[in-house]
């Protein structure tokens, strides 16, 4: 049975890894599906991690990190788990390969996935003008004209937090309603940067060599319509990836929030001792690399202390 298994080795993951193994502990092991580093490391540029002047390609930014923590004994296994089972001494971890290990206790870190839309030319042009994320990417349209794609909370919201940046945000959503709360609606209605684009669709998103150019739409009624834009950000939803922690009875082994994200204290405990989540699996979770390796470090402390007065 060994001490700690960390699961993803994204910012959170590798951030526990490290507070962990500095920290003292000697069996500690991050299963990782794919290479470290999370999803950051598809993204060309990453500028508001604090410290990081230059502005960096998310590859280059991960790649120190997980070298940093394999000094200080981290143990880094490229599998993916399939799930996470509470046993009477602690936890086992089912892989997918359908092999076992056991843990006194497991951070899991497991991330989430931005949905994309499915429109032509998205694919093409991600990272290069079409973006999930305006936290990360608002401000490199400062003072130029964005769209936004979707009509839920986090649609809305970003929308908001685009028009204190940019010159204007075209809202396009296929319905004239909305799924987000009717008072973000209402702040979005005054904002005169905001131009709501409704019952229409993007058809496909244009662009060249230096990126996005613009996008086709076409209405409900059917009359079709160009906006050019070197931006558009699409939020039609998140895909937690919580699946480690599915029990049998298709329930979860901790208490989630009807998103499906965990729910924890500022511990990042779940309910379940011994057990923590972090980065953007977390309830809350405001999906920043900065946020998510603070909360990697913070579970990490816990754990050690955890296992100190358990184990
Ligand atoms: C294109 C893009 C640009 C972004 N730009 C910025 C930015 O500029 N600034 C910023 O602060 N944030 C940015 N973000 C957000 C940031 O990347 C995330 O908030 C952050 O990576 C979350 O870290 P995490 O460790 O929680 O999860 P993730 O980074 O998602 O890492 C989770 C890891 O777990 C692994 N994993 C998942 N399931 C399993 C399993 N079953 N078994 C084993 N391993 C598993 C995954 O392979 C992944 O490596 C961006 C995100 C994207 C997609």
């Amino acid at each position: 049975m060994i001490d700690l298994a960390i699961i993803g080795g994204g910012p959170a993951g590798l951030t526990a890894g490290l507070y962990a193994t500095r920290g003292g502990l000697k069996n500690v092991i991050m299963y990782e599906k794919g290479m470290p580093g999370g999803q950051i490391t598809s993204s060309s540029e990453i500028e508001n991690y604090p410290g990081i002047s230059v502005v960096t390609d998310g590859i280059s930014f991960m790649a120190p990190w997980s070298e940093q923590c394999t000094r200080f004994g981290l143990k880094i296994e490229m599998k993916s788990v399939e799930r996470v089972e509470k046993i009477s001494n602690g936890f086992c971890l089912h892989f997918e390969d359908g092999s076992k290990q056991e843990a006194k206790c497991v951070i899991v870190c497991t991330g989430s996935k931005p949905r994309r839309a499915g429109i032509k030319g998205e694919n093409e042009f991600f990272g290069r003008g079409v973006s999930t994320c305006a936290t990360c990417d608002g401000f490199f349209y400062k003072g130029k004209e964005v769209a936004v794609l979707g009509g839920g909370n986090t649609a809305i919201e970003e929308a908001l937090y685009l028009s204190e940046i940019c010159s204007k945000v075209y809202l396009i959503h296929r319905r004239d309603e909305f799924r987000a709360a009717p008072n973000s609606v209402e702040r979005a209605k005054k904002c005169e940067k905001i131009e709501f684009v409704l019952n229409a669709v993007v058809d496909e998103v244009l662009g060249d060599s230096s990126g996005v150019t613009g996008l086709r739409l076409s209405y409900k009624d059917g009359k079709t319509r160009q906006i050019e834009v070197p931006g558009i950000f699409v939020f039609v939803g998140l895909d937690v990836l919580n699946n480690v922690l599915s029990d049998n009875n298709g329930g979860f082994i901790c208490e989630m929030t009807p998103q499906g994200n965990v729910k924890v204290n500022l511990k990042m405990q779940t309910s379940l001792p011994g057990l923590w989540a972090c980065g953007d699996l977390r309830q809350d979770a405001p999906k920043q690399v900065v946020c998510a390796a603070g909360d990697g470090a913070v579970a990490a402390l816990d754990a050690i202390e955890y296992l100190r007065n358990h184990h």
